[in-house]
C-alpha cells in the first residue's frame, strides 16, 4: 500500500506514517504527487488565538477528519515535540474516523510507553492522575494504561542507580540453528570454526573493561550474558567467557540466557552456576511441537521439560521463560494450552512476546495461517492473567515494529524475581557496558537523560578484526569529558 503524505512538515513525515501504519498495516508513503498512491493524506495547519490547529484529513478509498491543537512553547525542543505530537493525534483522529479502529494502544506509537507515564509523574501528580490523563491524551484502551500503571509501581520499588553503577552486557551472537522469525544479528555455529576466535576478542574486550571500569570509577551492578545463545557455545568456550567474567559480577545480579532448550548441558549448567550466574532464561516460546517445527526451532516441547527440570534439580532458583503469542498456526486454545503447560512448570518470571516479523517473505508464507491482532491481543490478556494466577506482576514493557496488532512484549516475575538489568536498560536509566559483537554501550546523565552510545560492529568477523576499536570507542565514551 501506498499512501501520498501531503504536509506543511516534511520531517514529520515518518512520525505521521508510524500513525498510519497502526491502521493500514505495512505501508510506503511518498510526498509527491504524481506518484501513485491507493490514499492521500493532507494536513494543514492554522494559527488561532495564540493556539496552533493540527488538521488532518484523509480520502481516497477512505474518508475521515480529524484536529489537534497545542500553545506553542518558547523552547525550541519542547515546541517541537508538542507540534509532533499534535500532528500526530490530528491523524490518529482522521484514521479513527475513516476506520472505526480504536487500536488498543491508541495513539502511542513509540517503544517505551512507560516513559510518557513517568513524564506525567513528573508533573506532580499522582499515579491515579497519570493513569488518567495518559489514557486521555492517547487514547488508551483502559486494560493498558493499567498496565503501564501496574510496571510503574514495580519499578518505583527499586531505586534509580547511582552515577556509578554500570550494567554489563556481553553478547554471543550464536545459535544452534536459525529460527525463521529471527531477527538478531546472530549466526549459526556452522562449521564452528568462528567460535574460538570470537571468544578470545570477547575476552580481549573483558580484561579492557575491567581496566576501564576502575579507571571511571564505576561499579558493575548486574550481569546479563545474551545473544544469540550464551548456551549454543560448546561448553569449554562458555566456561571461559563465564571464568572470566565471574570475578566481576562479584555477588551482583546474573543472567545467562539459556534461550534454546536443546543446547543446555549439565555441564554448561554448571559452569554457569559456578560463575555464580543464579538467573537463567529458558526459552520455550510454545508448548507445541508442530509450531516449533514450523518455526524453525530445533526442538521438542519434551526437551524444554527436561532443561527446566535440569536447571532446577541444579539449585537455580530463579528461571525465566519466554513464550510467543502469535505463532504461525497458533489459535487462543492452543495458547491456553501453553499457558496451562507452563503453570505445571512454574518458572519464576514469564516474557510473553508478540511475534514480529520483519522479513515480508515470512509474512507472505505464513499469511494464511497468522492469528489475527485481536485474537493475539487475547492471548496477551490470558498471558498477563496466567501470570497474575501464579503471584506475577509486570514489570517491563517494550514495543517493536511489525508486531501483530501492535501490541507489546511483557515481562512478568513473582516479587523479587525483576531483572534490574532489564529495567535499566529497558527504560534507559542506567549506563550499560556492552561487549560482544552487536552490543551497545550507553553512557547516560543525570541531567535529563541525556544519552550517548558506543555501538560494536554488528559483524562477527570484523568484530574479531576490529575488536581493539571496539575498546577504544568505550574508553572515549566514559574517559571523554562532556
Ligand atoms: S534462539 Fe533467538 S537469537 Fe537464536 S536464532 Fe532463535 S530467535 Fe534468533
Amino acid at each position: 500500500m501506498r499512501v501520498l503524505i501531503r504536509t506543511p512538515e516534511p520531517r514529520c513525515a515518518n512520525d505521521i506514517a508510524d500513525v498510519l501504519r497502526v491502521f493500514l498495516g505495512a505501508l510506503e508513503y511518498t510526498l509527491e504527487a504524481g506518484d501513485g498512491a491507493d490514499h492521500i493524506l493532507t494536513v494543514t495547519e492554522t494559527r488561532r488565538e495564540e493556539r496552533v490547529y493540527c488538521h488532518a484529513r484523509i480520502s481516497g478509498g477512505l474518508s475521515g477528519e480529524g484536529e489537534n491543537a497545542y500553545s506553542p512553547a518558547p523552547d525550541a525542543l519542547v515546541e517541537m515535540r508538542l507540534h509532533k505530537r499534535a500532528l500526530k493525534l490530528a491523524v490518529y483522529s482522521a484514521m479513527k474516523a475513516a476506520t472505526g479502529i480504536r487500536p488498543p494502544w491508541g495513539a502511542l506509537t513509540g517503544i517505551r510507553p512507560t516513559r510518557l507515564f513517568y513524564a506525567e509523574l513528573r508533573q506532580r501528580k499522582t499515579m491515579e492522575e497519570a493513569e488518567r490523563d495518559i489514557q486521555a491524551l492517547f487514547d488508551l484502551r483502559e486494560d493498558k494504561a493499567a498496565l503501564l500503571r501496574e510496571i510503574v509501581g514495580i519499578q518505583r520499588l527499586f531505586p534509580d542507580p547511582a552515577d556509578d553503577e554500570v550494567g554489563l552486557y556481553v553478547g554471543i551472537p550464536f545459535c544452534a540453528t536459525r529460527c525463521s522469525y529471527c531477527s538478531f544479528l546472530s549466526g549459526e555455529i556452522g562449521s564452528g570454526k568462528l567460535v574460538e576466535p570470537y571468544v578470545d576478542a570477547l575476552l580481549t574486550e573483558i580484561e579492557a573493561a575491567e581496566r576501564l571500569i576502575r579507571e571511571a570509577g564505576l561499579r558493575v551492578t548486574s550481569v546479563y550474558m545474551g545473544g544469540g545463545t550464551p548456551t549454543a557455545l560448546p561448553e569449554g568456550e562458555l566456561r571461559r567467557v563465564l571464568e572470566r567474567l565471574a570475578p566481576l559480577s562479584a555477588g551482583q545480579e546474573f543472567t545467562v540466557e539459556a534461550g534454546r532448550p536443546d543446547t543446555i548441558t549439565e555441564g554448561k549448567l554448571k559452569a554457569i552456576r559456578e560463575a555464580g550466574a543464579k538467573r537463567i532464561s529458558v526459552n520455550p516460546q510454545t508448548a507445541h511441537d508442530e509450531t516449533l517445527r514450523r518455526i524453525g526451532r530445533a526442538h521438542t516441547t519434551a526437551q524444554t521439560e527436561e532443561a527446566y527440570r535440569m536447571a532446577r534439580d541444579m539449585g537455580f532458583e530463579d528461571v525465566n521463560m519466554d513464550l510467543i503469542a502469535g505463532l504461525p498456526g497458533e489459535n487462543e486454545d492452543m495458547f491456553r494450552e501453553t499457558l496451562d503447560w507452563l503453570r505445571g512448570l512454574y518458572p519464576d518470571s514469564v516474557t510473553v512476546h508478540t511475534l514480529s516479523i520483519k522479513h515480508s517473505s515470512l509474512l507472505h508464507l505464513w499469511q494464511e495461517s497468522l492469528p489475527d491482532g485481536d485474537m493475539v491481543g487475547r492471548m496477551l490478556d490470558l498471558g498477563r492473567e496466567t501470570a497474575h494466577r501464579m503471584g506475577m506482576r509486570a514489570y517491563y514493557l517494550y514495543r517493536q515494529k511489525y508486531m501483530a496488532g501492535n501490541l507489546e512484549n511483557t515481562a512478568c516475575a513473582q516479587p523479587g524475581c525483576e531483572c534490574l538489568y532489564n529495567i535499566r536498560m529497558m527504560e534507559e536509566t542506567g549506563h550499560v557496558l556492552a561487549l560482544g559483537a552487536g552490543g551497545i554501550s550507553k553512557r547516560v546523565w543525570p541531567d535529563g537523560g541525556r544519552i550517548r552510545r558506543a555501538p560494536n560492529v554488528g559483524n562477527i568477523e570484523e568484530y574479531i578484526a576490529r575488536v581493539d576499536e571496539m575498546v577504544e570507542r568505550k574508553r572515549a565514551l566514559w574517559l571523554d569529558q562532556g
